[in-house]
């Protein structure tokens, strides 16, 4: 049975800059959020600050990180494993953001990467989105592209442990042209869902989640999450300031 819980992620990208900086953030959430209901909140903080989660002891917060490597240790510069993020108890993983494709990260990593984060038993979100959204219809068959290719060699089972998160790059931060109303999440949605009915069957189409991404803020969410019908939102620059994050975990915690 679908898991009817809102999710709320917060993508804290490469910020804040320290650790009392990231102390603030943290508490205050706490603070504000001690009765919610039916919500997920998940907060993915750069890699170094994954350790001030044990500090906060909020049990609707959950830990999530920004990136992970497909393999499982060895000579890989920079990268960090799926043993690794366990240690801090981290159990969502975004896979595939729209600024790590930009460095150059295409489907067939993704999928490594979302592989290895199933086979860790942490949930990966998977990250889709198109740079337009063209008249002719284009940005249809790159968003089928991503989903086909991210989720190859992928069984049914494990399918349900993803969370697809929607994110048009036109929509995402401070270069965003314009935001995304709730009618073109809705048609995005659906189709997604199409696809994974073709790829596996109606019933994991309609159990996976799927939520939206780009400039989501206290005045927008509301028509994302009732209107569009999202299963939870994934928040950038909005999830920095607590106050604002907060009033977006109210309102799906309604
Ligand atoms: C993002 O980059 O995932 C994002 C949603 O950012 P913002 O909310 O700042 O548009």
């Amino acid at each position: 049975m679908k898991d009817i819980n809102k999710l709320i992620i917060a993508n804290w990208k490469m910020n804040p800059q320290s650790i009392k900086e990231v102390e603030t953030i943290f508490t205050n959430v706490s603070k504000s959020i001690k009765n919610i209901k039916n919500t997920d909140i998940v907060i993915c903080p750069p890699f170094p600050f994954l350790f001030l989660k044990a500090k906060i002891k909020n049990k609707f917060i959950k830990l999530g990180s920004q990136d992970v490597f497909y393999e499982k240790d060895g000579s890989y510069t920079g990268e960090v494993s799926t043993s690794m993020l366990n240690n801090f108890g981290v159990e969502y993983i975004l896979i595939g953001h729209s600024e790590r494709r930009s460095q150059g990260e295409g489907n067939e990593i993704i999928n490594k990467k979302i592989i290895t984060t199933l086979k860790a038993k942490m949930f990966p979100i998977f990250c889709i989105g198109e740079k337009e959204r063209d008249n002719n219809g284009f940005y249809l068959s790159f968003i089928k592209q991503q989903i086909i290719e991210g989720l190859s060699n992928i069984t049914k089972i494990q399918v349900k442990n993803i969370v697809i998160a929607y994110e048009p790059i036109w929509a995402i931060g401070a270069n965003a042209t314009r935001e995304a109303t709730s009618l073109e999440f809705i048609e995005t949605r659906i189709y997604i869902k199409k696809i994974i009915a073709d790829l596996y069957d109606i019933k994991t189409a309609n159990e996976i989640k799927i939520i939206y991404g780009g400039s989501v803020n206290p005045l927008n969410a509301r028509i994302f999450l009732e209107e569009g019908n999202a299963d939870g939102l994934l928040v950038g620059r909005d999830s920095l300031n607590p106050k604002k994050f907060c009033s977006i975990i109210n309102l799906a915690s309604k």
